[in-house]
């Protein structure tokens, strides 16, 4: 099997189909995997097959930026496979992962230093206590698209056209949308859809403030953009051209983005003579850590939470925070925070029901986003490179938060805010500055779609500002849906989503989303054909 080629450039000026799919990330792959899915199962006789058109900037579908070419070779997944996908779904890609065993093991495309380590379980098939090549997911995943495609053109249930292309403005016009896009040659096209699916992931990164004429080629905002590999090979040229003494890199935050640079980097860093200090508000990350064999995990304040809610006490959202916050710091002092992170993690879901709407309302917009930051986790491979490099003295932490930074003479100097709310200059300057800070707000966003629809207020920012707000049936404005991270601070009688940046929600979203999706396109469908 292999994956689904991209449709050439539409020749025409405008192109009708019944759906539009914005994205062909994970979430674009998954929606369209279940809207296949849902149009193969109806009993209804359809007069002509559905027309579906998936849309993406990048060349790389049904990948996204995570699983895809855009990530590294060495980019691994945050949880084992164990954790990574519901079980049905995670039997599925281990049976893939199995039959696929000796291209693991000689794929070019994969990080030989990752084979090395994990060989034995590799070739004994034994994937899931494993963090794995995200690239393998994703290899995965456009197999299973194309295959869902082939099989509804055999059962005449779709047609479909993907087209490599941004979307760069979307009108509504007598009950359907007017996509505009415009391919990397400046080739334009407008796409009319009765419905569309907006799968287009995360905002974008906040990029870091930098005062002065900074140089470019130090001033890293987002190391997937345009691909990791290009990334290194940036910081690698730039390094080069630095006397021995500047070589030095910052690293502004703790999240995953940073740890993946921190291991994709430490080779050319030791290469180089560099070193890398990583910026955090809490100088080494909590979740920079690694289990140790037998860590107890005992969970107090939920387990007393849970007793009195179950002798009728009501439950809030803050009461909720506040028990996690209490546990994690319990298991912290005891030094067995790494077992309690996912043991937390499994009995959140078991106090959602018991929240009124007032607060699953706070967690969708406060709360759950506070409980994530706290219960954040890290790849274990990263985590045990990270510490022989410590040991080493190529890594180093800084306590603070980033306020802005200024080049003189070819370096950066930074200025941050401590831990006692001082602004003050780190002492090193720096060769080069990562920023790994997450997402834009939706409301400040400079993502040209993203502003266009919120200007013409089309759609709406979500409670807790990290995605657009949607009714109960996943849609921002009538037969625009959304599935994926910008579903994130929406509670309604259907979801109650504070963070949907994880393969198993976006699994979930999609198969619930799908249904209402295929509702909508059964009252709209008009008999449009894809072509002109
Ligand atoms: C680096 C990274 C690592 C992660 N690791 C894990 C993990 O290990 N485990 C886990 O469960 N989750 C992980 N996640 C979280 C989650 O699984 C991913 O965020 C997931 O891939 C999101 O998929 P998506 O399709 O929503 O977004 P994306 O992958 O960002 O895909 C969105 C697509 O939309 C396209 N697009 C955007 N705007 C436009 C436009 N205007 N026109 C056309 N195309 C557009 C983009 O090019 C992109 O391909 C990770 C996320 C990231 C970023």
């Amino acid at each position: 099997m292999i994956a689904e080629p991209v449709s050439e450039f539409p020749v025409s000026q405008r192109q009708t189909a019944d759906m539009a799919i914005v994205g062909a990330g994970a979430s674009g792959a998954h929606s369209l995997l279940a809207v296949l899915k849902e149009l193969s199962s109806a009993t209804d006789a359809r007069p002509r097959p559905t027309q579906i058109v998936v849309i993406d900037r990048d060349p790389d579908f049904f990948s996204g930026v995570a699983y895809g070419r855009r990530s590294g070779r060495g980019s691994l997944t945050l949880s084992t496979v164990e954790r990574f996908l519901p079980s049905e779904e995670r039997e599925d890609f281990v049976e893939w992962l199995n039959q696929h065993r000796d291209d693991v093991l000689s794929d070019p495309e994969l990080d030989e230093a990752w084979i090395d380590r994990h060989r034995e379980a590799i070739v004994s098939g034994q994937w899931a206590q494993l963090f794995i090549p995200r690239r393998l997911y994703g290899k995965y995943l456009a197999e299973c698209v194309s295959a869902a495609i082939w099989l509804a053109r055999f059962q005449n249930v779709a047609e479909f056209t993907s087209i490599n292309a941004a979307v760069t403005r979307l009108t509504e016009s007598d009950g359907r949308y007017l996509l505009d896009i415009e391919d990397s040659d400046g080739r334009a096209c407008e796409i009319d859809a009765a419905v569309v699916v907006l799968a287009i992931g995360s905002p974008p990164v906040r990029e870091l403030k930098a005062d002065g004429g900074a140089v470019a080629d130090g001033l890293v905002h987002d190391i997937y953009d345009p691909g990791l590999e290009q990334t290194l090979a940036r910081v690698r040229a730039r390094l080069d051209d630095l006397p021995r003494t500047d070589r030095k890199v910052l690293v502004v935050g703790g999240n995953a983005a940073a740890l993946e640079f921190v291991l994709a980097a430490h080779t050319l860093i030791r290469n180089l003579g560099a070193t890398i200090t990583v910026l955090s508000p809490s100088g080494r990350p909590r979740h920079w850590h690694r289990t140790k064999p037998h860590e107890p995990t005992h969970l107090p304040a939920l387990t007393a939470l849970k007793a009195s809610a179950d002798a009728g006490q009501q439950v809030t959202a803050a009461d909720l925070y506040e028990a996690v916050a209490a546990d994690l710091a319990a298991a912290l002092a005891s030094g067995a925070d790494v077992a309690a992170v996912p043991a937390i993690m499994d009995v959140i879901p078991s106090f959602l029901g018991l929240l009124g709407s007032q607060d699953r309302e706070a967690l969708a917009a406060e709360y759950g986003m506070l409980i994530t930051n706290l219960l954040r986790e890290d790849c274990g491979d990263a985590v045990d490179i990270l510490d022989t490099l410590i040991a080493a003295g190529i890594i180093s932490f800084e306590a603070g938060r980033y306020r802005t930074s200024r080049c003189r003479a070819s370096c950066f100097e930074v200025t941050v805010i401590d831990r006692d709310g001082l602004r003050r200059k780190l002492d090193s300057r720096y060769g080069v500055v990562i920023g790994a800070v997450g997402f834009e707000a939706v409301s400040a966003t400079g993502a040209p779609l993203l502003r266009q629809l919120l200007d013409d207020e089309i759609v709406h920012a979500s409670s807790s500002d990290r995605g657009l707000r949607a009714d109960s049936r996943f849609r921002a404005a009538p037969r625009l849906f959304v599935t994926g991270p910008l579903l994130a601070g929406n509670a309604n009688a259907n979801m109650l989503i504070w963070h949907a940046e994880s393969v198993r929600r976006i699994l979930e979203i999609a198969r619930t989303a799908a249904p209402y999706i295929v509702h909508d396109l059964r009252i709209v469908s008009s008999g449009n054909s894809l072509s002109a």
